[in-house]
């Protein structure tokens, strides 16, 4: 089969990119082996929390909001266990109506496979087993034998990358020694769309309003050191609730409940490369991040919108769509941005976690300097939430 575009992996960002490719009229087929969960049942611990930017790019793609689940932000409060002075970041100081949204993965994927099924894109339900590049093209092999033929390949295969293996594109690698542990908490009090993260000896601790109004249901995603994660993995749900009521905010209230909890390796990736044969690298397979701002997604999905930019300038200029200069411009335009964004939250991370008293006399005031001066908040609202 003959497609301009075939997108390895069928999440978030593979279905984002399929859907905004397929809308500027580009011949796009997905490989996905997974049909994915089904939504709508209890909530699920695995979240996402999107900008402004993002949500603007699903709407533009006619994302079913009406029909999934998901809450708005409108206040973050961001807490440092050596500071008296919480932080306050309100969506009424930037003139938004909210600071973020936040949607669970099954809600987000099925509200995308309502879209590229609407646009009838070609979906193989395999995985992709080998590439061999042509004069004119890709071909990919699936796990079924059929053969698909391909202008590029976008991989959006996930944070492991089969594509990006194949294509012997390294990474740099930063292993943060800590584990997000994640899951639902139903607290007695209603979150009033506002959202938490606590730091305690560097290491965030957030909770992050779910479902409808009302609601008191929050996404807890809590990093630590790996070793006091195991520990807290092993308690039981009573001794656990125990260790989190200690360390949360006591305005959150009392915790009625938990759901399953989970827990996922942190490690920061950034690959050298975002193209090398006809292929190019979006999402987690070209990069991940630490969880402290919520931005991994956010990236993945800014990737996909520039490539979609990039393929179409192609297509005015008669280029092949897996021409050097389009593959480097759109390198150029999203390697360097998803670097700072990396670099920056290392540097907070350690920031928070620091022992040295000086840096944390320094850390002190520049929390209450930002407190009390709307600029600079106004400046990390920018950076952080749209
Ligand atoms: C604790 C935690 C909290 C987070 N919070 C946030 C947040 O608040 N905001 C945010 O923006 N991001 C957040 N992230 C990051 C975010 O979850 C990821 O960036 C995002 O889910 C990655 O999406 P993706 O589509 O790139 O990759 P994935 O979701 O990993 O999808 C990869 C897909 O590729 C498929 N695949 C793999 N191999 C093959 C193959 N050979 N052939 C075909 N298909 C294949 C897989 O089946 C899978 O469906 C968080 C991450 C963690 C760990």
């Amino acid at each position: 089969m003959k497609h301009d575009i075939v997108i390895i992996g069928g999440s978030s960002a593979g279905m984002t990119a399929a859907a905004l490719l397929a809308e500027a009229d580009f011949a796009v087929a997905l490989v996905e082996p997974t049909a994915g969960p089904e939504p709508g049942g209890a909530l699920d611990k695995r979240t996402v929390a999107l900008t402004a930017h993002s949500v603007q790019l699903l709407d533009r793609l006619g994302f079913p909001w009406e029909q999934r689940r998901y809450c708005d932000w409108r206040q973050v409060v961001v807490e440092e266990a050596d500071s008296p002075v919480p932080l306050h970041f309100r969506a009424e100081d930037t003139g938004r109506a909210s600071l973020g949204r936040l949607v669970e993965i099954p809600e987000l994927n099925s509200g995308l496979r309502q879209i590229i099924a609407a646009q009838e894109i070609q979906v193989y339900q395999e995985s992709a087993r080998e590439m061999r590049e042509q004069p004119a093209g890709v071909q990919v092999l699936l796990s079924q034998g059929q053969v698909l033929e391909a202008g590029l390949v976008v991989a959006a295969d996930g944070a492991e990358s089969w594509v990006r293996q194949q294509l012997g594109i390294g990474l740099t690698w930063h292993d943060y020694q800590q584990q997000a542990i994640v899951a639902v908490v139903t607290c007695n009090r209603p979150h009033a769309h506002r959202a938490w993260q606590r730091f305690t000896h560097g290491f965030p601790l957030a909770f992050l309003p779910m479902a409808a109004s009302g609601a008191a249901q929050y996404s807890l995603v809590w990093s630590l050191p790996t070793a006091e994660a195991t520990r807290l993995m092993c308690l039981s749900d009573a001794d656990f609730i125990t260790e989190l009521q200690k360390n949360m905010a006591r305005e959150l209230g009392q915790i009625q409940q938990i759901s399953q909890r989970c827990s996922f390796p942190l490690v920061a990736r950034h690959a050298l490369s975002y193209y090398a044969m006809k292929a190019v690298l979006v999402g987690d397979s070209a990069h991940t991040i630490h969880p402290l701002a919520g931005q991994g997604l956010n990236m993945g999905l800014a990737d996909v919108a520039v490539l979609a930019e990039e393929l179409l300038r192609a297509r005015q200029r008669r280029l092949p769509l897996a021409h050097l200069s389009v593959l480097q411009r759109y390198q150029r335009r999203r390697q360097a941005d998803n670097q700072r964004m990396q670099d920056g939250m290392t540097a907070l991370q350690r920031l928070m976690g620091t022992k040295a008293p000086l840096l944390r006399v320094l850390r002190g005031q520049t929390w209450s300097c930002i407190e009390r001066q709307p600029w600079l908040k106004g400046l990390i609202l920018d950076m952080a939430f749209y």
